[in-house]
């Protein structure tokens, strides 16, 4: 059977590196003068040699991004169930060796916070949880999905990796996708920061979207956490490798990248390398280049400055108002949380943001959250300016 493993296998982390930084502003100009870009053509965008052309490049994502999505942008809430875990990762807040308060959400509970979102105007839902398959595991899934799914138009899950049959499974009780982030491409790296737990296994998790694949998983979700590892350039193409063989491997499923950045918690490491902001954006413009129809994800880890000015360049989902602890939205348990937000703002406030820049914010019109958006859309952003959107 095959699996990402064979191809991450036969893919040389010192190679790649190297040939990534030996791009020249030649290999970029030609890359930009694609209609459809390469795997070398993506390393020469995210290459040093690419910063000086953060304009021309932004100018170029975001004409895939109307062209593909319209104007839309699609809100979803994360909804924290529990903060246990058995792991031990050095950046993470929940970390079992952190004293923490632990708490997993009860029925009770769980129906207030999915009022509360609903309340707020989401019905797109992340359910998230540490990783403790013990008091947080199938069980758990299967006593309190159906309820949850009844309040929200979709419902995506961001926990411990599971069996694919578990997957299957979950996909009758309403699952529509699953993130899965890798963390770090880089085996050393990845080894240094779990340090106990199932997450150690390194394949375990790197398989996992192979297992969703096949399990019919609608949504799947990839990622690197930027920090973690020396190189945010190399990690990048890793996950670029991923997705493409996943695209080709299983082509019915649909894929969402995310950018997340390492950001302070309880116990938490400090990056082994920054990935700067103006970074952030070229890596997010080099992704919609070489994937137009993948969703590009942006999280409240990031500025309330960032997010308004880079959602409009490639991003098309977005979180808002999100609490990292369970409980948060009912009532605020700070104490509770993975980490802190950097986007503190209420999502009617990021939506009025958007709003001002030209775009549609959407929080339940199914169709739109998969990708299939109105000639009307795409007509309104064309008559709309292009121009004028500034890059931080
Ligand atoms: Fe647990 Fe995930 Fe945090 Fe690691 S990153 S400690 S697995 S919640």
């Amino acid at each position: 059977m095959n699996n990402f493993t064979d191809v991450w296998s036969a893919l040389d982390w010192d190679d790649i590196s190297l040939r990534i930084n030996s791009k020249t502003s030649r290999d970029v100009e030609q890359a930009l003068s694609r209609n459809k870009i390469s795997r070398e053509d993506f390393m020469a965008l995210i290459s040093p040699a690419a910063q000086p052309y953060l304009e021309p490049m932004a100018q170029r994502a975001q004409q895939l991004t109307r062209q593909r999505f319209g104007n839309t942008v699609n809100f979803f809430a994360p909804l924290y169930l529990s903060n246990l875990c058995a792991n031990e990762c050095t950046y993470c807040g929940f970390s079992m060796s952190n004293k923490i308060k632990r708490k997993t959400l009860d029925e009770d509970e769980i129906r207030r916070e999915c009022e509360a979102l609903n309340a707020l105007g989401f019905k797109h839902l992340l359910l998230v949880t540490g990783e403790h398959k013990g008091k947080v595991g199938m069980d758990y899934f299967r006593r309190h999905f159906p309820a949850i799914r009844s309040h929200f138009d979709s419902l995506m899950i961001e926990v411990q990796p599971l069996q694919q049959e578990e997957y299957a499974e979950l996909k009758t009780l309403g699952l529509d996708g699953v993130l899965v982030y890798q963390e770090t491409y880089h085996a050393p790296t990845y080894a240094l920061h779990h340090l106990r737990g199932q997450k150690q296994d390194f394949f375990w998790r790197l398989e996992t979207p192979d297992r969703l694949g096949r399990a019919g998983i609608d949504k799947i979700g990839l990622g690197a956490l930027f920090g973690l590892s020396g190189n945010w350039r190399t990690d990048s193409y890793m996950v670029a490798e991923h997705l493409l063989y996943l695209q080709q491997t299983y082509w019915q499923s649909r894929y969402s990248v995310a950018f997340p950045r390492l950001r302070p918690c309880t116990g938490g490491i400090e990056p082994a390398s920054l990935l700067e902001e103006n970074q952030l954006v070229q890596l997010i413009c080099a992704f919609r280049m070489l994937a137009p129809d993948v969703e590009l994800s942006l999280s409240t880890r990031e500025s309330p400055y960032f997010r308004d000015h880079v959602i409009p360049l490639a991003i098309n989902t977005v979180s808002a108002g999100s609490k990292t602890q369970p409980g948060g939205y009912a009532d605020d348990h700070p104490e509770l949380e993975q980490f802190s937000p950097h986007d503190n703002r209420s999502p009617q406030h990021v939506a009025n943001a958007l709003t001002r820049a030209g775009l549609q914010p959407v929080w339940k019109d199914w169709d739109s959250f998969l990708g299939r958006v109105s000639q009307e859309n795409v007509a309104g952003w064309q008559t709309s300016k292009l121009s004028g959107m500034q890059i931080p």
